[in-house]
């Protein structure tokens, strides 16, 4: 029986390894992390993560053909196949810190690789790494002195979380690249026939290895710049009355263009675009392209801008502050389906009408209120305790903050604004007269990420802005 080991059990690994248990019943899959708590949780009945389909595919294939371990050498070292989803963040210190990506975990994991394997293995990159970072792996590796040999694939993943499972179970394309060595290629055909199971091979792309690492931080760069572009745009619409909306509708008839990720909002979160861009930014300034690097700076400074320009507009129309206000934040996930946080706009929004001494409460679906308050550095629980009529020579110091609430309603009670930072369904389908009907006057509602029926809400009342529309209807 072919043996897979996954490392690294996270929002990539976790799926990535059930899909392919599903797929593939005659192969074992086992994946292993370092944390303790994530291995429990996915041997239990409440996953780490949270993905629709992801808890039924587990449950399928759980202790059958799939399992979870912390033995991360006794797994290693018993794989043919081992797949590393690994966390690639952005390095905080030393050389390149804040762009470069630190691949300390990477390098931990090939180092076990390298001392554990006593057979022949296939090791391939599902984590976004550094273009030529298999060269660095290649050298690790080599230094086993079992007489052992490793064939390095690039076989990077192009999931969105949200839609992780359907993205796996039916993707666009999966790109695997390789050495063009006949050891090379026999290696890319083996990973090749595992896609096989489930997919026809015009969908299989192979590469040389340098172009599968690029093609993954070139993926997530030109996904970002699309979204800054239409956030550029929709600045001009607010400044120019035009809409947003009906511009992005425009672009998306053009089959050269297409329609996704062309809907305007409060900026892009999550883990990915930022690093990948922030690495594609160091890798070019470290081979003296200074135009290329400025290039792709823009496209992150165009979405903090974005938010920036939030929180400034909440700010505004609210009488130019928003201290002593209680504001509703509706999703605190950086998108719809998921429970993820990280880079999530909602931070630096919710941080900065902190700043500005707003009171917050705040409600998602499936974020938990632990992780919104690691996420704004809330150190112990608190209770709302915030008199709701305006008082503004109270002293924000002495009051608490923020409150994490259970649903809508009780997020948006007696509250003077609504900010709907997170695009999920329900917020669409809310009793938006009930809501309006229990909340300070004059009501306003910021919509940030252009999912209400501005018309609707300014016949019951409320005072709307929505991102990249005109302010007066
Ligand atoms: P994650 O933080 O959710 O998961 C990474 C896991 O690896 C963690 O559980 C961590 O404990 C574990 N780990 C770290 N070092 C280890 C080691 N030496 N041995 C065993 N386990 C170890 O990260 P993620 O979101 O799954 O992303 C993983 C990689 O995939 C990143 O490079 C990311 O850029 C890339 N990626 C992410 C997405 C996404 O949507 N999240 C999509 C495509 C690609």
């Amino acid at each position: 029986m072919v043996k897979i080991c996954g490392i690294g059990a996270g929002y990539v690994g976790g799926p990535t390894m059930a899909v392919i248990a599903l797929k593939c019943p005659e192969i074992e899959v086992t994946v292993v992390d370092i944390s303790h708590s994530r291995i429990a949780a996915w041997n239990s009945d409440h996953l780490p993560i949270y993905e629709p389909g992801l808890e039924q595919v587990v449950q399928q294939c759980r202790n059958k053909n799939l399992f979870f371990s912390t033995d991360v050498e006794k797994h290693v070292a018993e794989a043919d196949i081992i797949f590393v989803s690994v966390n690639t963040p952005t390095k905080s210190r030393g050389l390149g810190a804040g762009k470069a990506a630190d691949l300390t975990y990477w390098e931990g994991a090939a180092r076990v690789i390298a001392e554990m394997s006593k057979s022949n293995k296939i090791v391939i990159e599902k984590s976004t790494v550094p273009v030529r970072t298999a060269e660095a792996i290649e050298r690790i590796l080599t230094h086993n002195s079992n007489g052992v040999s490793f064939q390095i694939l690039s076989n990077p993943e192009f999931l969105s979380e949200g839609t992780a499972i359907e993205d796996l179970l039916n993707p666009d394309r999966v790109l695997i690249g390789g050495r063009q060595t006949p050891e090379g290629l026999l290696a890319i055909q083996t990973v090749k026939d595992i896609y096989a199971h489930w997919l026809p091979e015009d969908r299989i792309i192979t590469t040389n290895l340098w172009s599968a690492e690029l093609a993954k931080l070139a993926d997530n760069a030109f996904l970002a710049q699309r979204i800054s572009s239409i956030n550029a745009m929709s600045a001009l619409c607010e400044a120019t009355g035009a809409e947003v909306s009906e511009v992005s509708h425009a672009l998306s008839k053009n089959s050269k263009l297409g329609p996704r990720f062309l809907n305007a909002s409060v900026g892009f979160g999550g883990s990915c675009f930022q690093k990948d861009i922030l690495n594609l930014v160091y890798i070019s300034e470290s081979n003296g392209l200074t135009e290329v690097a400025n290039y792709w700076k823009q496209v992150i400074q165009m979405n903090d801008y974005q938010k920036d320009r939030f929180v400034k507009r909440v700010i505004s129309s609210m009488f130019n502050t928003v201290s002593g206000k209680k504001i509703a934040i509706l999703g605190f996930a950086f998108k719809k389906d998921t429970s993820d946080t990280r880079k999530t706009p909602s931070i630096d929004v919710c941080k900065g009408l902190m700043g500005d001494d707003a009171y917050l409460t705040i409600y998602d679906p499936r974020v938990s209120e632990d992780q919104i308050r690691r996420d704004l550095s809330l150190n112990s629980t608190v209770e709302w305790d915030h008199p709701i009529h305006l008082q503004p020579t109270i002293s924000p110091s002495t009051m608490k903050q923020v409150r994490i609430v259970k649903d809508a309603y009780e997020a948006t009670k007696d509250a003077h604004g609504i900010c709907i930072l997170t695009e999920w369904d329900e917020f669409k389908s809310l009793d938006y007269q009930r809501i309006f009907d229990n909340m300070q006057k004059p009501a306003f509602v910021f919509d940030g990420r252009n999912i209400l029926n501005v018309g609707r809400l300014r016949e019951i009342g409320f005072i709307v802005y929505s991102i990249g529309k005109p302010l007066d209807p």
